[in-house]
């Protein structure tokens, strides 16, 4: 992850500040004994640019829990493969093209994410009761929205009363609850859900998940888009769930995505939210750090319940 590029066309050379892994960490959130920041120089000679790249100056970088994974040292089979120590961190971001040697680019979207949870593998029908965790966050809040614009009666659960208001108020929930106060999942899902639970998108994991397991309705389906609960725990450290039998009699499907495995059907999300876009049905918050030194901080940030929104690094302005 780097802020390369000088911008000018006439350059040979530019600096380039990168992230890298300089020590795994098996748990507990990733700090700057883990994570350095380097200056290298890059060459930007037509001849340094292998066929198919590009040199990019970068302008924005999404900060993702994914990236947590991939800096254990051992292979959890989650997300993407390990880091190697010493290697530039990578993630999804914006940047302009200032040598090219291949004319194609990605670029994340976490509305897909909510969109493949929701549409292809919930698939709520009006009226269906939604459950949404980390549901004011970068995923969750789209998660939520579509589900409405599905006509589902939405609940969230999030981690301050300030992301409850904004749940509730600009993001259209019938109702979210802080699962910081609230701390009996179990008797706080009696309350929001009294007809239980038709879909779970589950993106914390742990207590959460084994709550809901015992407000489940007949043919309830829980599409597993990540568990953030548990990224900071080695695999023997993180909670099991004692109630995967309700599972049975509930004929639950509970089913584990990656978005870039859904990539064929990303024309028609883009369709259906540029609709939602234009005529101001989807709204987003976005949670802005300045710089690419500010990474180790919005990093962190993604594992408390202080940010709201997407976390992005605005890398120049
Ligand atoms: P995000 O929700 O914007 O940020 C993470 C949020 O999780 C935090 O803001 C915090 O919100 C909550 N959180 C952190 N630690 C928690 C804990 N111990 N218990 C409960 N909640 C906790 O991040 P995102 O990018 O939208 O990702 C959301 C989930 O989707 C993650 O699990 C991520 O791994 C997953 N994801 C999956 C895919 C896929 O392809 N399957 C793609 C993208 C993301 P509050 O505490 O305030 O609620």
């Amino acid at each position: 992850m780097g802020s390369g590029g000088g911008g000018k066309e006439e350059l040979a050379a530019v600096e380039s500040r990168e992230w890298y892994l300089s020590a795994y960490a098996p748990q507990g959130v990733p700090t700057s004994d883990h994570l350095k920041l380097r200056t290298v120089s890059l060459s930007l000679h037509p001849d340094s640019i292998p066929d198919g790249h590009l040199a990019l100056q970068i302008l924005w970088i999404s900060v993702d829990p994914y990236l947590r994974s991939r800096m254990t040292g051992r292979d959890d089979g989650l997300y993407f493969s390990q880091f190697n120590l010493d290697q530039v961190l990578t993630e999804f971001g914006i940047g302009r093209v200032i040598r090219s040697k291949d004319s194609g680019f990605t670029e994340g979207v976490p509305g897909f994410t909510a969109w493949v949870g929701i549409e292809v593998l919930g698939n709520p029908k009006p009226g269906s009761n939604v459950f949404i965790s980390a549901a004011a966050g970068g995923v969750g809040m789209f998660a939520g929205q579509l589900a409405k614009l599905k006509g589902c009666r939405v609940i969230g659960s999030t981690g301050s009363d300030e992301k409850v208001k904004l749940l509730k108020e600009e993001f259209g929930y019938d109702d979210a609850f802080n699962y910081h106060k609230e701390t009996d999942f179990d008797a706080a899902l009696s309350k929001y859900f009294p007809n239980g639970i038709d879909v779970y998108f589950e993106n914390v994991g742990g207590k959460m998940l084994e709550a809901v397991l015992n407000h489940v309705n007949r043919g309830a389906r829980i599409p597993l888009c990540g568990m953030i609960s548990q990224y900071n725990k080695v695999w023997e450290e993180r909670e099991g769930l004692r109630n995967l039998l309700n599972m049975v009699g509930k004929e639950v499907r509970m089913e584990g995505f990656l978005v870039g495995s859904y990539l064929d059907r990303f024309g028609d999300f883009m369709k259906e939210m540029e609709g939602y876009i234009k005529e101001g049905k989807i709204q987003s918050k976005h949670k802005v750090y300045n710089g690419i030194e500010s990474f180790l901080e919005s990093f962190a940030s993604i594992f408390s319940s202080s940010n709201m929104g997407k976390v992005v690094i605005q890398v120049r302005p």
